[in-house]
């Protein structure tokens, strides 16, 4: 690729097939870029599973990672406006110097904002909506190297979140703040799957994530994110672990944030990972699904039905919840959700057999794969799972009508 070698994900199992990756210093050169008419597509950090911000062959790759990494905080409106090559470490930073902080974070803090919402990135926790919901405004400039913004009010907001990097380049998003707050984290071990009130279970802390090799029919562990602002409520199904844990077995706890309840400020305990370590294994691919929250204990007994085939191949799956929002590419859009996420071993032809039949066994309840991971579901399935498909396509004619940002993954998206 021109003016870089090869360029890879970070997972290393996608080689961008672009022409060339470009970083323009300033937004006059990425209009410039823009406008001359390539096909482009941005490169985040590079956290995705899948080619879905590969342009392909005749596409430019664009990092911004040469723009001024922009973070203002707004102290009076609670407020933070964020360059659109910014990842959450350096955010959250900055928000919590000003006493401030986000609703939520990803197990991983090392991801940027705009890759993250574009893909529907969430946390944990049954009141906690996809990272996006928290997004109220979206800057882009679009394929004549003009800029559009849109914010929360405009009939174009739901699709101009998680937009999978179709509508054009995101400069800036301003998301919602709120004071700063501290958390106190603790994992369980050992929760059978039997008899399991997954409804409460979800429910018992601010952010409840569940673990398990699928080695045998239960979890291994279990993490407890409570605000120490809020009414701590007890967890009598499993018992505390006597020492540090890592959700992926035989990984170092040291590269995990503070456990054992020491109360730490939310930045510091909402992701499972070190902003300053390799998170989960460093060496995998991942998939997750995303379902109705009710359908959620069937559904985990029927990965249950089939563990003997999922765990050979298996590092971790993480159970997490949120709740429904409304970005109309939002693997949550309109349902409660229970999100099973699965790290695998990095070996894509073993995992893909795997993959189709895990997707087969969720089949039955309306399973949306995550944008960012790996994942079989046809076009036609994906239009059936998003009921506002059509009005995304739509939106995308009318800001992408040349196609600039176009790829092969959003055409098969959009062509169901
Ligand atoms: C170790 C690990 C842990 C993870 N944990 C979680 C988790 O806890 N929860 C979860 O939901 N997901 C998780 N993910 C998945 C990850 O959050 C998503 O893949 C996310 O998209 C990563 O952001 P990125 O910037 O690396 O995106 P990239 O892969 O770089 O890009 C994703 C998409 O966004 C587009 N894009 C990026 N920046 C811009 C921009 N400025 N303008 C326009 N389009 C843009 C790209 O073109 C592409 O289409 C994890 C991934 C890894 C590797």
């Amino acid at each position: 690729m021109t003016g870089s070698g090869t360029v890879t994900n970070w997972a290393r199992n996608i080689t961008f097939t672009a022409d060339a990756l470009r970083r323009p210093d300033s937004v006059t050169e990425l209009r410039t870029l823009v406008a001359a008419g390539p096909r482009v597509r941005v490169l985040g950090s590079g956290h995705s599973f899948n080619t879905v911000a590969d342009p392909g062959p005749g596409g430019v790759l664009v990092s911004l990672a040469g723009l001024p990494a922009e973070v203002d905080v707004d102290t009076a409106a609670r407020t933070v406006r964020v360059g659109g090559g910014v990842r959450y470490a350096e955010l959250a930073r900055r928000v919590h110097e000003h006493g401030l902080a986000l609703a939520n974070m990803a197990s991983l803090p090392h991801i940027s904002v705009a890759g993250s919402v574009a893909t529907g990135t969430h946390g944990s926790g049954v009141t906690n909506a996809p990272l996006a919901s928290s997004v109220r405004e979206v800057e882009l400039v679009v394929g004549d190297g003009s800029s559009v913004t849109v914010g929360r009010g405009d009939p174009r907001f739901d699709g101009a979140v998680t937009s999978l990097g179709a509508l054009g380049v995101v400069t800036a998003l301003t998301l919602d703040l709120e004071p700063a707050y501290d958390v106190a984290q603790t994992v369980h071990v050992e929760l059978p799957l039997e008899g399991l009130d997954f409804e409460t279970v979800a429910a018992s802390a601010y952010s409840v994530s569940l673990f398990t090799d699928w080695r045998a029919p239960g979890f291994r562990q279990v993490w407890l994110k409570r605000r120490t602002d809020r009414p701590r409520t007890e967890f009598p199904w499993a018992a505390p672990a006597g020492e540090a844990q890592h959700p992926v077995p035989g990984m170092p706890a040291r590269n995990c944030t503070e456990q054992f309840g020491v109360p730490g400020p939310w930045h510091e305990r909402l992701p499972h990972f070190r902003a300053e370590f390799t998170p989960s294994s460093g060496a995998e691919l991942q998939s997750e699904y995303l379902l109705p929250r009710e359908h959620a204990t069937a559904a985990l007994h029927a990965v249950d039905a089939i563990r003997t085939t999922v765990a050979p191949v298996l590092q971790t799956c993480e159970v997490r919840t949120m709740a429904a929002d409304t970005q109309w590419l939002s693997p949550a859009y309109g349902r409660d959700t229970v999100a099973l996420h699965f790290t695998w071993v990095e070996d894509t032809a073993a995992v893909l057999p795997v993959v189709r039949r895990l997707e087969e066994a969720l089949d039955p309840f309306d399973a949306r794969p995550h944008w960012g991971k790996v994942f079989t579901a046809s076009p036609r399935t994906l239009r059936e799972r998003y009921p506002r498909m059509g009005d995304f396509a739509a939106l995308v004619d009318e800001l992408d009508p040349r196609g600039t940002f176009t790829n092969a993954f959003v055409r098969d998206v959009l062509a169901g």
